[in-house]
């Protein structure tokens, strides 16, 4: 730890009232600094991104059918003119709860009340190989970083006169039947379909497998028999080879080891197969489930302390109709965070607590144009009208108005022309050495 790492973070006021500190600006974060603007609080937010992500949608960006700045949206613009919320963007490295402080990279701040909302990473289930060599997908930089890797393949399998040599540089194998593999499975298979061959013409796109392997005996587990029934049609339907009971073993960044089936040879893995909590240096081990997750009350307070609360992803909250836990999606971050936000406000009031109760609004899934799954409380439908639901519940759900249009003109195009324009490779430069004290790159966030 550097020396400036243990001072105070300069420039941010002592607070009036309280101080709550959110460490994480995703789903919940968000919702809990949005909720407290313009109350007697003062909100500190950290975020290791200056931008929130909409993770939903990056299987979009993947497959170059948004850009990054359609589904990330700068953080400090949401605050213009909120006095009570300053927004940092660090890393969250430790909490010491005796002295009510939190360590990151900027240095030191102290807190009232303490609020994690960390979010969720990539689970490899200790495959250290899989880790080295896959391609993960949990914010937008590893979704570009995807769109960048199948484009360079075809600049790449063009140039190759053999057949055979060219086929591991097009095959691209997703890995995790959930809705983040479904969706991207069934949206790379449509560039395969419709897009790539207009642009790489000399290539037979026959010799591009699209594979789906997923350990259990469906896809999206949560959904009704039905939707998960449809969801594989649709699939095979664009082309999708899907494989169900089938275990990834390992990966060399070449070649799939399947546990009892033929290896698949591909350049291109992509993991969707699992998350795990976040944590922080300074939370015990008999505050964490054995999955990880952090364990908290009705109220989202972590258990065996006072003032720290933890949202999202990263906590786990038993409940009567959940007792093993709620689902780690979006719905359920929002709406922790909205509870405890107004458990900060009746605080304010003097007024009790409100138990977390979660009301499930259903969910739903995209596979193709026309192509869609939704499961709500009381009905379950697919196709077309299914489709046209999931299209604006996510437009809907996009922060701020220019980027929903945005996404909607993109969207109108991409599906009257199946011609998105952002199939660019557009490649990071190697910072000079002398200047990256002062270039704040991602490699420095990363976990
Ligand atoms: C590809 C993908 C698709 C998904 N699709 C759906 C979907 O269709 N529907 C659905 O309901 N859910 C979906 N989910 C799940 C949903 O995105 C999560 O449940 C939701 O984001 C959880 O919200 P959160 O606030 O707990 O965490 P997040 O939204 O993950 O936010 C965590 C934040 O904490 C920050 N952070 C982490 N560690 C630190 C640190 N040490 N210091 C500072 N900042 C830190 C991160 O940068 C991030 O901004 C999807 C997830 C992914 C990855």
């Amino acid at each position: 730890m550097s020396q400036s790492e243990n001072l105070p973070i300069p420039n941010i006021p002592q607070p009036k009232h309280k101080r709550i500190v959110i460490v994480g600006a995703g789903f919940a974060g968000l919702k809990i600094a949005q909720k407290l603007a313009h109350t007697d609080y003062q909100i500190v937010l950290f975020d290791k991104n200056n931008y929130h992500q909409f993770q939903p949608l990056l299987y979009q960006v993947a497959t170059a059918a948004l850009s990054p700045s359609a589904v990330s949206f700068p953080l400090r613009r949401i605050f213009h003119k909120i006095d009570n919320v300053v927004f940092r963007m660090a890393v969250v490295r430790e909490i010491d709860k005796e002295k009510k402080t939190i360590y990151t990279n900027l240095g030191t701040i102290q807190y009232d009340y303490l609020v994690l909302s960390q979010g969720a990473n990539t689970n490899y289930f200790g495959n250290q190989n899989i880790q080295k060599f896959c391609a993960p997908m949990k914010s937008t930089s590893e979704a570009l970083y995807i769109r960048n890797k199948i484009i360079s393949n075809y600049e790449r399998a063009v140039n190759i006169a053999d057949e055979d040599e060219r086929k591991p540089i097009m095959n691209v194998v997703i890995v995790g039947g959930g809705a983040t593999g479904v969706e991207l499975a069934g949206s790379i298979a449509e560039l395969r379909n419709k897009v790539l061959p207009k642009d790489y013409p000399q290539l037979s796109f026959k010799n591009m497998r699209v594979i789906l392997v997923e350990s259990g005996g469906s896809l999206l587990s949560g959904l009704t028999p039905k939707s998960r029934e449809k969801a594989l049609q649709y699939l095979q339907e664009l082309g999708v080879e899907v494989m169900l009971n089938t275990r990834v073993e390992d990966y060399d960044g070449f070649i799939v080891k399947l546990l009892d089936k033929e290896p698949i040879k591909t350049l291109t893995l992509l993991w969707a197969a699992g998350i795990k909590a976040n944590s922080l240096i300074g939370v015990e081990d008999d505050q964490k489930a054995p999955n990880g997750r952090l364990l908290v009350d009705e109220f989202n307070r972590m258990v065996n302390e006072q003032d720290i609360y933890v949202v999202g992803d990263q906590c786990v909250q038993k409940e009567e109709k959940f007792p093993n836990g709620h689902p780690q999606v979006a719905q359920v971050a929002i709406q922790q965070a909205a509870n405890l936000a107004k458990n900060f406000k009746n605080e304010l009031k003097g007024k009790p607590w409100i138990p977390f109760k979660y009301n499930d609004l259903g969910s739903m899934a995209t596979i193709g144009k026309k192509m869609a799954v939704v499961d709500l409380p009381f009905v379950s439908f697919q196709g077309s009208f299914a489709w046209l639901v999931w299209l604006f519940v996510h437009l809907m759900a996009i922060l701020g108005v220019k980027n929903k249009l945005m996404v909607f003109l993109t969207w109108s195009w991409k599906y009257l022309s199946f011609d998105p324009s952002l199939r660019l490779l557009i490649r990071p430069r190697y910072v000079k050495e002398f200047k990256r004290q002062w270039m704040l790159e991602e490699k420095d966030y990363e976990d």
